[in-house]
């Protein structure tokens, strides 16, 4: 089964989740078992283009499975979207003898790829890399779990505060199309409300919500926003609900990128130790330009092509249970 490749380039591209670390160990340790020379391609495409590349022995990776970032740095690449920019990575490429390549990134890096292997042929597979969790292909994507749970410790700490003082909080957490982190923070944390970009936000009945809960002294209100909610972020929430319950403490809290960082938990740790292992071995297989992901366990590879953003199809029991929970 397997084919003849000796040498692979490594990157991570667009932005950074936690398990990346993971993931490059898993390639690099599951390649050099087999004899595959591996080379670490600093942020992402950029530093394709400019050469930025080394050679990695086993020991680059000890001791990063539990760390957050990625010691490959990534980055955003204009010059990558042009002709000119992807023939000096190709010529990069050739200059180090790299023969294939793993990507770990989001739909973007994807994107990116689809376009330079319309150029280029290089076999190519690609893991996904992103805290959003909203790609087709997989179940769960590197990182989400983290982000999760990092939104939950500070939304629990937030409504000590809450309680303590009796303040309605608004917290925004991460996701600019998704709301998959909001939507299961807000459900781990007991939030009052849960306002997502998947699901229109009848303000009227948000604010009808703090309206019942004040009036039969409900003294703690969290409503947890996605960034990229239709409505707005916290703090139009905050200067809204301000408005019309002038009386009522509120406070905003925008999580941000503490969201990205951190040790990453067991379950990004093995699904990137799993994602990395699988690609090297598609790789050997003779698989090209495809990310490879885990849907009901087991191991799935989608076309580049066809790995796109993929929002949450919420089902109204959902949002039933949320209501319900909430009262
Ligand atoms: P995240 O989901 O965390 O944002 P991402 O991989 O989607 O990660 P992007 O910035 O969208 O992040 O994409 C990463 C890089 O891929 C871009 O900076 C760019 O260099 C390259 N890329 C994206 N789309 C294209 C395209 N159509 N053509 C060429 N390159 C592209």
């Amino acid at each position: 089964m397997a084919n003849s490749i000796r040498k692979i380039g490594v990157l991570t591209s667009g932005g950074d989740s936690p398990g990346m670390n993971a993931a490059i160990r898993a390639i690099v340790r599951t390649a050099l078992y087999y004899e595959i020379e591996v080379y670490g391609i600093r942020r992402g495409y950029q530093g394709m283009i400019e050469g930025d590349i080394f050679r990695m022995e086993t020991t680059d990776v000890a001791n990063i499975i539990g760390r957050g970032g990625t010691i490959l740095k990534t980055a955003r690449s204009k010059a990558f979207m042009t002709d000119e920019g992807r023939r000096t990575a190709f010529e990069q490429l050739q200059k180090h003898g790299i023969e294939a390549l793993v990507l770990i990134g989001g739909d973007g890096t994807f994107r990116g790829a689809v376009e330079f292997f319309k150029q280029y042929t290089i076999p190519a597979i690609g893991l996904p890399g992103t805290i959003d969790r909203d790609l087709s292909g997989t179940d769960y994507t590197i990182g989400f779990d983290t982000a999760v749970n990092t939104a939950v410790e500070a939304i629990d700490k937030i409504r000590d505060t809450a309680e303590a003082h009796d303040r309605l909080f608004i917290v925004e957490v991460m996701g600019r199309d998704a709301g998959y982190i909001a939507l299961n923070s807000g459900i781990a944390c007991g939030a009052e409300d849960i306002l997502i970009p998947e699901l229109v936000t009848h303000i009227d009945q948000v604010l009808k919500r703090i309206d019942y809960d004040e009036r039969r002294k409900k003294t703690v209100h969290v409503l947890v926003v996605a960034e990229g909610d239709d409505f707005g972020g916290a703090a139009e929430l905050m200067r809204l609900v301000k408005e019309r319950f002038p009386g009522i403490d509120t406070r905003a809290t925008i999580l941000g990128h503490i969201q990205r960082g951190g040790s990453p938990t067991y379950a990004d740790r093995v699904l990137a130790s799993r994602l990395g292992y699988a690609a090297v071995n598609a790789l050997r297989a003779g698989d090209t330009q495809v990310m490879v992901g885990i849907i009901n366990d087991k191991l799935v590879y989608t076309p580049f092509e066809q790995v796109g953003k993929e929002n949450a199809h919420i089902s109204d029991d959902l949002i039933e249970m949320i209501r319900v929970l909430a009262v």
